[in-house]
């Protein structure tokens, strides 16, 4: 399946547009936080059916609608945005269905799924018991064998929905084998049998949505189990990634956030503290969407991505619990239970935030199974596959170092492969090749701990290159000089330059400098000089990996004819771009950190066991592992805006930072704790990866800047604006410009004075 843009669903979209906007207006329902779960109305479900919004996936012989799992993710993020009333087919739809399609009996799915898809079915998990949680293969809910069937006998808890469901899905012990696995069946109850009843159980909101229910001697006939008899065990892992890998997981606070949001907009919008802290809630909200995405693709290739599913669940838990905190501080006003708007939901959202992360698998569990797929996976980098990624790691493998004061002898090899004229157009006298290969070797670069010059040539000699000169006698080494927020480079009446720019990558070691600045008329300019010029003074700094970033300042320096680079691309979007590849060099680090992390705790015993034998230890990797996969996401989804030239692809890219950013920064010290005291050490290489992970996360913009400009950009255009892009998956291209692609923003931010 290839990439989907928002626009391939649009039918779909707009069919379950009409139907929420179709019911608010008539005051049907009210939005709420926690909808899937509690918000009930079988008339809405009925509704849905009428519309083929039910089922949408599965086959049209059964009453489906043949899309695809895809098309459920957007059926499925349209309801949960206003927290429609969905509660009485969430689960048939989500993972019943789906079973019965995959396990069940002909008789089943004639009888079941037409049923299910015209809303007259509603299921209920019958999963846990008092005895049996964390621990489901423990059940003690017993089937026993009858001349054409089975009887159904045991307790299930927290049954959502059990009260008013017309049947359940009970996972039961049909025979006692060697592990606790085997012997496990699933079957389908009708709830309306004499023998079931459900005692009401009231959660923390005083709402009755759980329940006990007991089953006494149900019958349930053969053509009621589903799949194999003792075969249910490996059934309903499969079964988990369904029900944790959706888009519920992430959003079921999300009418809190947008009602908050809005409302901040109209107290007269963001501030200094609540940009940068809009900015990372949006950047992480709109990664894990592209995370629910690559899941509901996998199950639509077939496959059971459960470690992806519990990656997602265990991030996508946190983001909505700590969506509560970041709208309680946003509104600033108590929550209120008996209220509407934002107040009320936030009352909604506190109060089932507890629960998010225990169903469907807590917190804990799903992170020893992250562990598991993590240690079982083992190293993932390549070091003898052909595509670009392998020749990376072949050519790098093993040169990582601290750096000198000269370059490593690696870059004699990197200068002659032409990986600094990678990027550049073959009739600009460079290499060709896109900006996604710039990428691939920038992370690589990152993966192997090699601090040499290569973006920042890079980088400049794409401005030379866009600006239309030929790149063939540009010096060796060359970076970029972008003024930081409280700088600037100012061309003077009388045509000198004059300014400071602090932390200017490898400075002093380059031959020539891109420079961006100012004329008095806030005009941009960009200027290619040679770095020896008189009045530029240099002095030598470093970032805590010990790699040059040196202080100049620009004294009056003459600017003789020629050097002004008209047609440069825009100041920022070269800004942009070079976020971009620091991002990509952060992903790289950090796979290696994680990489090293897996060795050491594999390798390394205590206490008679290796480390990852010990669940705080498999925890932490955990952790690290879902950073990792969110840097990645981030960073895809980033470069595919910029290569494919969207519009909005600074945004992306300002995602990508602020991601890549909180994983360097969380990576780092989980690597280290795990290293323990061997990794604090510079006899140890962790220190290669954590040192550039520290460094690298602030360079071209710190995450700060990169989250408060995310997060004003996003809201100003209101909350349709700020969703679609949480749910775009791939941006409408404009144009292909030459250089990056934020120009459409940069074209307006320049002519209102905005500095970058
Ligand atoms: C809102 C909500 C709705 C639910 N709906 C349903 C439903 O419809 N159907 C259904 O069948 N179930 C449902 N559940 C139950 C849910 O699946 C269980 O609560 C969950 O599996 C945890 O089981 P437990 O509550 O017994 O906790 P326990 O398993 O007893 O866990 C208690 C604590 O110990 C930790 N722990 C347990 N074992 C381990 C371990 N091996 N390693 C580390 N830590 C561990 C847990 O993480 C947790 O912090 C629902 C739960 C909630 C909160």
């Amino acid at each position: 399946m290839g990439k989907q843009t928002s626009e391939e669903f649009i039918d779909v979209r707009r069919a379950v547009r009409e139907l929420v906007d179709e019911w608010l207006v008539a005051g049907k329902f009210k939005p709420s936080c926690d909808a899937w779960l509690r918000h009930y109305d079988l008339n809405f479900t009925k509704a849905m059916a009428e519309r083929g919004l039910i089922g949408i996936s599965w086959p049209p012989e059964y009453g489906g609608g043949g899309r695809s799992g895809l098309a459920r993710l957007v059926v499925t993020e349209e309801l949960l945005r206003v927290g429609a009333p969905v509660a009485a087919h969430w689960i048939a739809d989500r993972q019943i269905g789906p079973s019965i399609l995959k396990q069940g009996s002909t008789a089943a799915k004639e009888k079941y799924l037409p049923g299910i898809t015209s809303g007259q079915v509603t299921f209920c998990l019958g999963m846990s018991e008092t005895e049996s949680g964390s621990d489901l293969a423990s059940v003690r809910t017993t089937a026993t064998r009858t001349d054409n069937g089975w009887l159904i006998t045991g307790r299930k808890i927290w049954t959502s929905q059990g009260h008013r469901s017309t049947h359940a899905y009970v996972l039961a012990r049909t025979s006692r084998g060697e592990s606790k696995h085997d012997g496990l069946s699933e079957f389908i109850v009708d709830m309306s049998d004499p023998g079931v009843e459900a005692r009401p159980i009231y959660d923390l909101r005083g709402e009755h949505h759980f329940n006990e229910v007991t089953f006494d001697s149900v019958p349930v006939r053969d053509d009621h189990v589903l799949g194999k008899i003792g075969g249910g065990w490996e059934q309903v892992t499969a079964q988990l990634s369904l029900e944790r890998g959706g888009i519920e997981r992430v959003l079921s606070t999300y009418p809190l956030l947008s009602a908050a949001i809005e409302e901040k907009l109209l107290r007269g919008g963001l501030d200094a503290d609540s940009a940068p802290q809009t900015g990372e809630i949006l950047a992480r909200l709109a990664t894990l969407r592209a995370m629910a995405f690559d899941v509901a693709t996998a199950i639509d290739q077939g496959k059971a991505p459960t470690y992806e599913a519990a990656m997602l669940k265990d991030l996508g838990t946190i983001l909505e619990r700590e969506i509560n905190e970041f709208a309680r501080l946003l509104l600033d006003r108590e929550a209120d239970p008996t209220a509407d708007g934002a107040d009320g939901l936030l009352a909604q959202g506190i109060l089932a935030a507890p629960g998010f992360t225990i169903r469907g698998g807590t917190t804990e569990v799903l992170r020893t199974v992250i562990a598991r797929g993590v240690s079982k996976a083992g190293k993932k980098s390549s070091t003898d596959g052909d595509d670009l990624r392998g020749v990376v790691d072949q050519v790098l493998v093993g040169l990582g170092s601290d750096p000198g004061d000269s370059l490593p002898q690696a870059w004699d090899t990197i200068r002659d492969l032409g990986w600094t004229a990678v990027g550049i157009s073959e009739d600009r006298g460079g290499e060709g090749g896109d900006l996604r290969d710039v990428v691939n070797i920038v992370e690589g670069l990152g993966r192997h701990s090699v601090s040499v010059p290569v973006a920042e040539t890079i980088l400049a000699r794409r401005v030379l290159a866009a600006a239309g000169l030929d790149i063939k006698d540009a010096a060796e080494v060359a970076t970029v000089v972008i003024p930081g927020p409280d700088e600037e480079v100012l061309i003077t009446a009388e045509g000198r330059l004059t300014g400071a720019v602090a932390r200017v990558p490898w400075g002093m070691l380059a031959g020539e400098l891109v420079v961006f600045g100012n004329l008095r008329s806030g005009k941009e300019v960009a200027l290619r000089l040679p770095a020896r010029t008189e009045g530029l003074h240099w002095t030598k700094g470093a970032n805590l990996a010990g790699e040059p970033r040196d202080a100049l300042v620009l004294d009056g320096v003459d600017v003789p004819d020629g050097v002004v680079l008209e047609n440069a691309p825009p100041r920022f979007d070269v800004l942009n771009e070079a976020a971009l590849l620091r991002a990509a060099a952060l992903a790289g680090a950090l796979e290696t950190a994680f990489e090293k992390t897996v060795e050491h705790v594999t390798t390394r015993e205590q206490f008679g066991r290796p480390l990852i034998k010990f669940q705080a230890v498999a925890h932490l990797l955990a952790s690290l592992a879902s950073e990792l996969e969110c840097t990645k996401v981030a960073v895809r989804r980033a470069v595919d805006a910029v290569a494919e030239g969207a519009a909005d692809s600074w945004t992306r890219v300002a995602t990508a930072r602020v991601i890549a950013s909180r994983g360097a920064t969380e990576g780092a010290r989980i690597a280290h704790q795990l290293h323990a005291a061997m990794g604090v050490t510079r006899e140890h290489p962790l220190h290669l990866s954590t040192r550039r992970l520290w460094s690298w996360r602030d360079e071209f913009g710190t995450q700060r800047f990169w989250s408060a400009r995310l997060g004003r950009r996003l809201v100003e255009g209101g909350p349709d604006e700020l969703w679609r892009w949480v749910t775009e998956q791939k941006s409408a291209a404009v144009t292909r410009p030459e250089f990056g692609s934020a120009s459409n923003d940069s074209h307006q931010r320049r002519s209102s004075g905005e500095q970058s």
